[in-house]
């Protein structure tokens, strides 16, 4: 099928048109993806457009009274891409870049997300552009209650539940579950996950992510022929995802040679010594003001480093076709969400680069919200052993099944990643029937 016949095209986007923000390239990127996965699995048009087409979109203003008394007002948004398989689910994210097209696409890729890990979910994904650099947590909360409370008649437990995602965390989501509980005149713990151990958060959704990140690594490093022992990783990110990700691949005996966040970051080919680099990154320090760890590296030259693992584990749209044949990893493990855009999966593809895709990689922690959110119903509180048990058979189940089915079709792990969790979509539409 090509561009100009594609279903996904005529509803959605024009997949040709140049894009111009990092929200376009988010977007395009996910239609597609579905659009390939779609061709693959033999989908209809009419059921093509179904999925590319978001069931909410929600625009609202944030208005913000400043420490210093002036007004400001935030533009957030939350979309609920599919309510199919159940309440919608996905992060919320506080980021100059946000836009209702990068949010979509990230609402899009939780729905095959949750559906690939068979959590009973729809796919959501909320934000607020806004750079929160330099605001006080005093602003941070009004700002947050006040998009909760706009968003208000959209969420819960059994219609859409928030979580962290870039910029936001466990005090962001504690802060949202308390609005939404003083809203209704009682405590529901339920509303949000990646909540605080205090207010019905779970053991273990820290590190969720990053472990699922490790787990889908080691799986792949297996199918690779590496030995994790001998193996190099290079991170970009040293936020939730990255920092615990450096911690947990070098407890597998791997040597973390090169992290980085926004303003650059650290090589030392011995390999860093991740607990003391992650002490003084939580002190507030960016990387680059780091002295003693190791010698000066920028983001671009961390994308291109001679290594067995690369992690983008920060921003959607890093690796693109400008830059993609500069990688020279084996492997390429995305934890954060959308790093690799198509152009680039097809280069890294061609240099023999397999690509661990986000939708699996960075599963762990919409598994562990999930969890968190069982507990919450029954009022109950799970072992971090039970925790990471399940998060383990799961992410491994869900890993071994991808890989089968792009061994058994010749397909990239991303088309069968996306192939499972969008047929399980659709079949849960064809299931449910329409109405009227
Ligand atoms: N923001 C995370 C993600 O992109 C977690 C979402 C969740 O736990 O609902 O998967």
């Amino acid at each position: 099928m090509t561009i100009t016949e594609s279903a996904v095209a005529e509803f959605g986007r024009d997949l040709r048109a140049p894009v111009s923000s990092p929200g376009q390239l988010a977007h395009r990127s996910a239609l597609m993806q579905l659009e390939k996965a779609g061709e693959f699995l033999g989908l209809d048009k009419g059921m093509q457009q179904l999925l590319a087409t978001p069931r909410r979109s929600l625009t609202v203003a944030v208005p913000l009274r400043r420490d210093d008394g002036r007004l400001e007002v935030h533009t957030g948004y939350r979309v609920q891409h599919s309510l199919t398989r159940g309440p919608g689910k996905g992060g919320v994210r506080f980021h100059p870049a946000t836009d209702l097209n990068e949010v979509t696409a990230l609402a899009m890729w939780m729905t095959w997300k949750c559906a690939l890990l068979g959590l009973p979910y729809g796919g959501a994904k909320g934000g607020i552009a806004v750079d929160v650099d330099g605001f006080s947590r005093a602003e941070k909360e009004r700002m947050t209650r006040r998009y909760t409370q706009e968003i208000l008649p959209f969420i819960g437990p059994d219609k859409d539940i928030p979580a962290p995602d870039v910029n936001t965390d466990e005090t962001t989501m504690a802060w949202m579950m308390d609005t939404y509980s003083v809203s209704v005149g009682y405590s529901v713990h339920a509303a949000t996950t990646g909540k605080p151990l205090t207010v019905g958060g779970s053991n273990g959704r820290a590190t969720a992510t990053s472990r699922g990140v490790v787990i889908t690594a080691l799986e792949a490093m297996r199918h690779k022929g590496i030995d994790p022992r001998n193996a190099t990783v290079a991170i970009q990110g040293f936020g939730k995802v990255g920092a615990h990700a450096a911690r947990l691949f070098a407890e597998e005996g791997c040597r973390v040679v090169a992290v980085t966040d926004v303003t650059g970051g650290i090589q030392q080919d011995r390999g860093l010594l991740i607990d003391p680099l992650i002490d003084r990154a939580s002190q507030g320090g960016v990387l680059t003001e780091l002295s003693g760890f190791g010698d000066r590296i920028s983001n671009k030259e961390l994308l291109a480093l001679d290594v067995d693992v690369l992690v983008p584990a920060a921003m959607d749209g890093v690796l693109t076709e400008d830059n993609a044949d500069e990688v020279r990893a084996s492997l390429v493990v995305e934890g954060a969400n959308g790093p690799t855009s198509p152009e680039a999966d097809a280069i890294l593809a061609d240099n023999g680069i397999t690509v661990v895709p986000d939708i699996l990689a960075n599963a762990g922690g919409v598994v562990v919200s999930y969890l968190e959110w069982v507990q919450n119903l029954q009022a109950f509180s799970w072992s971090i052993e039970e925790v990471d048990r399940k998060l383990t058979s799961l992410m491994g189940a869900a890993s071994q099944t991808v890989w089968a089915l792009a061994a058994n079709q010749a397909i990239s792990l991303r088309l069968a990643a996306h192939a499972l969790g969008v047929g399980k979509v659709a079949e849960a539409h064809r299931d449910r029937g329409l109405f009227p």
